[in-house]
């Protein structure tokens, strides 16, 4: 049941334990939150205290986890982690809460899908480290309290403004990461390529990088898919023409635009003229689900302005069409 709840690594195939950064110095790209943090956990350990529970802020694939990890190894503690939706019930936070240590990282990530009552006894275990929860119910019903090991809670959100304001005020630290540059992913990809034993050079890790959406996660996926069609054909070393053969191969455009994205795009611009079209008749045309295509096929087509919300619904921008190479006849008398 607490292995349900809650694992020492976050989902994670063998390997990419090893790509992890372990340490501060070691994080590549982040500089001004790892400036920060270095900072705050030097000054925690040196009062021989936890750090400040902390909430990182961002979309996914930015290395929240990563990052929770490594804040626990520079504290000296273990990292538990687990996420919002898995604590159900306030008697899942305590059981996990009474498994820490003093020194520990506990990473709820989706921690604004925590239910209220859990949310509840959260608050005076982040703020006074101790643990106050109903046991039973009607007339035996009573309380407990427990006091906790001091630990650090790194909640981690896509979405900051769901979190309610009092969870949001029990935080001493609030970092917001941000997508990283074509460099930094390159660097990331050739550490990446040697814990891999790929042969990649400098230019195929741009190339890579390029098209990765300043999203480690999605660069350290589409090496592991180049490095597959690579050995397909039975190239030793990647190239930046084996690289880019492989991502065309595996439909990732120049600007890391992928299938599903080009068919979302494809159908505003020729089944609905260019939009507005509303979510619901725009998710049935892809056959997809409302949340599928709001939540993973939009967000880099708006982020890339090719298409935008109104009013009325999606619609395709000037720049989709001259992507897509339609000419634009919008606005004019038609
Ligand atoms: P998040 O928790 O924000 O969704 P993760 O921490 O799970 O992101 O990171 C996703 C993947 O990207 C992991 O495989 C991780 O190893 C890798 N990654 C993220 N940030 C970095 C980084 N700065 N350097 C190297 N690898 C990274």
């Amino acid at each position: 049941n607490m292995a349900r709840l809650m694992s020492e690594q976050p989902l994670a195939l063998e390997e990419d334990v090893f790509i992890r950064p372990q340490r501060l110095c070691e994080f590549i790209g982040q500089a001004k939150v790892i400036g920060k943090l270095s900072m705050f956990i030097k000054a925690a350990k040196s009062r021989d205290e936890p750090l400040d529970h902390t909430l990182f802020c961002g979309p996914p694939g930015l290395g929240k986890t990563t990052l929770a990890g490594v804040v626990a190894r520079e504290m000296g503690g273990e990292l538990k982690t687990t996420t919002g939706p898995a604590i159900s019930r306030t008697g899942d936070l305590a059981a996990i809460l009474s498994s820490l240590k003093a020194k520990d990282v506990l990473f709820i990530d989706e921690i604004h899908r925590l239910s209220p009552q859990v949310e509840e006894v959260l608050y005076s275990a982040m703020e006074d480290f101790f643990l106050n929860i109903i046991i039973g119910k009607g007339p035996m019903a009573r309380s407990i309290k427990l006091t906790l090991p001091k630990f650090t809670l790194i909640g981690a959100t896509t979405k900051p403004t769901l979190l309610s304001a009092p969870l949001r005020g029990r935080f001493g630290i609030i970092e917001q990461l941000e997508y990283y540059s074509t460099d930094e992913l390159a660097e990331i990809l050739v550490r990446g390529a040697s814990v891999l034993e790929v042969n990649l050079d400098e230019e195929a890790a741009m190339e890579i990088a390029k098209r990765s959406r300043g999203t480690p996660r999605i660069a350290l996926r589409l090496l592991k898919r180049v490095r597959d069609i690579a050995e397909a054909k039975k190239e030793r070393k990647v190239t930046v023409a084996i690289a880019q053969k492989a991502l065309d191969l595996l439909g990732i455009d120049d600007d890391g635009i992928d299938d599903q994205e080009r068919k979302l795009l494809d159908v505003i611009v020729n089944l609905f003229d260019g939009g507005p079209v509303g979510l619901s008749t725009l998710a049935a045309a892809m056959s997809e689900e409302e949340r599928t295509v709001e939540e993973i096929y939009e967000p880099y087509l708006l982020r890339n302005g090719l298409i935008e919300r109104t009013r009325g619904g999606r619609m395709a921008t000037r720049k989709a069409y001259e992507r897509l190479g339609i000419p634009y006849l919008r606005n004019g008398s038609m």
